[in-house]
């Protein structure tokens, strides 16, 4: 039986519970309208750990102004059916008041990682995704929280910040799940039309093209994104936030030739929706 939790201490409770059990308890932090790719996550978890949290919230902090938090799309039934199909022991769905007091005062500042790529246009979003995940980390105590490589800078920065500020547990990153033309999936992939949806292949090719030439020894970054950009301009409907390369321990574009592990990440408008993809390489490997 999956556990419905809408407050803090419902989790506080099972969690109690399963430590008095000697149960390990793994987390999957989710915004929800779950598909395949959140599933692989769940299943993860479920493969590696005695309970697992799947958290399903829509959170406010990590929206700007004018972004998608009223229209994200939102199914709990749907995603409660999921999360018991895959074995999660708890679903923790609380509402924005439960998780937020009216004149909290801290702020995570993710600096440095979050200055590239979607951070220059989403200046708030990683503070926002530190501070639900760090609120996350404290109310559930998990011993592995799994994150998608779909947000991989997302990816990066949590790593970072369970290092920097000591969280006793370990992240695992789990591979992209693709649609069978290779769209990486996501919850706003339902904003789509029927010809954006044709036409938002091409950030899935642009990256595949991309990752072609770094495993074929291309070590010029520019030459990498430069093919990639060429091939997403050829669509109509795609208008290119940015295509770049940039280092994974850094988040910052290299000087020169690719000589460490990167990260090759593009955003692409298709029509009015934003669409993220990307790959990583590492040329010692
Ligand atoms: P979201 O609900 O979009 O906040 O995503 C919750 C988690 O699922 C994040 O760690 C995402 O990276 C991960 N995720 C979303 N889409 C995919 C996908 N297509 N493949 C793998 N993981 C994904």
């Amino acid at each position: 039986m999956t556990i419905v939790a809408h407050s803090i201490a419902e989790v506080r409770s099972a969690v109690i519970q399963w430590r008095a059990e000697g149960k390990s308890i793994g987390l999957v932090p989710t915004m929800g309208f779950l598909h395949e790719g959140h599933q692989s996550l769940i299943d993860q978890a479920v493969c590696d750990c005695d309970c697992v949290v799947v958290s399903v919230f829509v959170n406010p902090t990590q929206f700007g102004p004018g972004e998608d938090l009223e229209s994200y799309p939102r199914d709990f039934d749907h995603d409660l059916a999921l999360c018991q199909a895959a074995g999660a022991a708890l679903v923790f769905h609380p509402d924005a008041e439960e998780l937020y007091y009216p004149n909290r005062s801290t702020i995570i500042h993710m600096a440095d990682l979050s200055e590239e790529l979607c951070g220059k246009s989403r200046p708030i979003h990683f503070d926002g995704v530190c501070l639900i995940v760090a609120k996350l980390f404290n109310i559930v105590t998990p011993d592995r929280a799994y994150f998608g490589q779909k947000d991989a800078q997302q990816l990066l920065i949590i790593k970072r910040m369970v290092r920097d500020l000591n969280f006793p547990l370990e992240i695992v990153g789990c591979p992209i799940i693709r649609e069978s033309d290779g769209l990486a999936k996501s919850s706003r992939n339902t904003y789509l039309s029927e010809s954006e949806r044709a036409a938002a292949v091409v950030l899935s090719q642009a990256i595949a093209q991309g990752h072609k030439l770094a495993d074929s020894g291309e070590r010029d970054p520019r030459a990498i994104t430069a093919a990639m950009r060429t091939t997403i301009e050829r669509e109509p409907l795609a208008n290119i936030e940015y295509v770049e390369i940039v280092s994974q321990e850094h988040i910052k574009p290299l000087d020169g030739l690719i000589d460490q592990p990167i990260l090759c990440a593009i955003a692409v408008r298709i029509g009015t929706t934003r669409l993220i993809d990307n790959f990583f390489f590492d040329p010692n490997a």
